[in-house]
């Protein structure tokens, strides 16, 4: 499979995210985020690990931006750190700050890499979050402010732009099981900070829109392709709950249709978190929407597992091949899921913002062998394809990620990047995968 397949405008790049690599988590007065609270609290996070340093990007940015050119990658999806604008979160702009993402842009630029930026990627200011976070409504409105902030500041050079990073993941890890930060529970704070969530994709994608009227503003989903365990009905009726849970929360409101609550009723209780004209302002037609699959899920039905009666069947337990986040190795989702959002009416134009498999890699005479990462990336790309040729508007593919770097509550030891990192001493070596992305990469002649 050679990348000509996809045709000359396919995007092909890599995606990673502030907190999982910038570290410098006080420096040039950056304030804290409900990341740097949470990764303080005891036992939360696998070894107690943090993000203090994580990959040290913040001082290492221009090495690694050379590095990513000399791999042939010409489009980088980084998120800005919300905090290290706005250490209180709002107000006074940290001009620090705004250096540091100028500096990315400008060399990304001069490096030949098209820029691409997400706005949030889960890491809320503490400040915000003393406030109620993303179960406050009012988080719209300073999640908005910070938007416009950077659609001013960066909008000169920057044209593409996603507003929120998989919200069901953010609202459903740090503010219904509270295993993410910022670590709350229950079905009232879910659902406060899923139709707030919900909001601000609409409202922060408008205010972009109209600042800057040329970009191409998207937003990013994950999604899993669901399957039944058995043929059996309750197993059937319990993957529909979960497959509304997890891939239709986010995209029907965005679309137009609502709330998908007639397929989940326990969602009826968002009502009340809903004022007039929100329907209404759910709804924005976005330039493209961003997709990020990594596996399967199989559902079986469990009556005690609470609102939706559904649950997840591990992959040790179906004994399949799995990677380091001991999720299944299937590749086929990747065209399911570009199949099943493509069948939306009225859907923008798709691009996969995320993919990719973490392993733990060792370095060998110092080299890192990682053939079953490339042969992830190989048969996940080669269904990318397939949907393509079916007819799918898909128009990129990011891998995830860059760098090893914070896997969030798992710290360190899963290994996502093409590029592994000591953590010791911050050495990069560019893994077999990443030599392989590379080469695909490369432009014929
Ligand atoms: C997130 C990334 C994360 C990756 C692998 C996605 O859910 O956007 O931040 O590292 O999956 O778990």
């Amino acid at each position: 499979m050679s990348k000509e397949a996809f045709g000359e405008d396919f995007i092909w790049g890599v995606s990673t995210a502030a907190y999982q690599i910038e570290g410098a988590h006080e420096e040039d007065f950056k304030g804290h985020s409900i990341w740097d609270t949470f990764v303080r609290k005891k036992n939360k996070i696998f070894a107690n690990h943090h993000g203090d340093v994580a990959c040290d990007f913040y001082h290492r940015f221009a090495d690694d931006l050379e590095l990513m050119a000399s791999m042939n990658i010409r489009h980088y999806r980084f998120s800005i750190s919300w905090s290290r604008i706005f250490p209180q979160g709002g107000g006074q702009v940290n001009e620090k700050g705004i250096d540091f993402y100028n500096k990315i842009i400008d060399l990304s630029l001069k490096l030949g890499i098209t820029p691409w930026i997400t706005l949030y990627h889960w890491d809320l200011p503490q400040v915000l979050e003393l406030r109620g976070g993303w179960t406050n409504r009012d988080v719209v409105e300073w999640f908005t402010y910070f938007v416009q902030t950077c659609a001013e500041r960066f909008g000169d050079r920057v044209k593409n732009w996603m507003i929120l990073n998989e919200p069901v993941v953010f609202t459903g890890a740090g503010y219904f099981f509270g295993v993410h930060a910022p670590g709350r529970k229950g079905l009232e704070n879910f659902l406060a900070a899923t139709h707030h969530a919900a909001l601000a994709q609409t409202t922060g994608a408008r205010v972009l829109k109209e600042i800057l009227p040329d970009s191409c503003v998207g937003t990013t989903f994950s999604c899993s392709h669901v399957e039944p365990y058995r043929p059996l009905l309750r197993d059937i009726k319990a993957a529909k709950r979960a497959d509304t849970l997890l891939n239709r929360l986010f995209i029907e409101p965005l679309l137009g249709m609502g709330y998908p609550v007639e397929d989940l009723p326990i969602l009826k209780r968002i009502e009340r978190y809903i004022k007039a004209d929100d329907e209404k302002n759910l709804h924005f037609k976005m330039d493209f929407i961003g997709l990020q699959n990594y596996t399967r899920e199989i559902i079986r039905y469990r009556l005690l597992v609470p609102y939706l009666q559904a649950k997840i069947v591990s992959a040790s337990k179906r004994k399949v091949e799995t990677t380091a986040m001991n999720w299944e190795v299937y590749p086929a989702s990747m065209y399911h899921v570009l199949k099943k959002y493509s069948a939306y009416k009225n859907i923008p134009p798709l691009i996969i913002t995320e993919s990719g498999a973490a392993y733990e890699d060792s370095v060998v005479n110092g080299k890192v062998d990682d053939p079953q990462r490339q042969v992830f990336l190989e048969k996940t790309i080669a269904e990318v394809l397939r949907a393509k040729n079916e007819g799918v508007n898909v128009k990129g593919y990011f891998v995830w990620t860059f760098l090893d770097n914070f896997e969030w509550a798992e710290g360190y030891r899963p290994r996502f990047g093409l590029v592994h990192v000591d953590f010791e001493n911050q050495r990069r070596i560019v893994k077999s995968s990443g030599d392989w992305y590379a080469n695909f990469l490369k432009k014929k002649t």
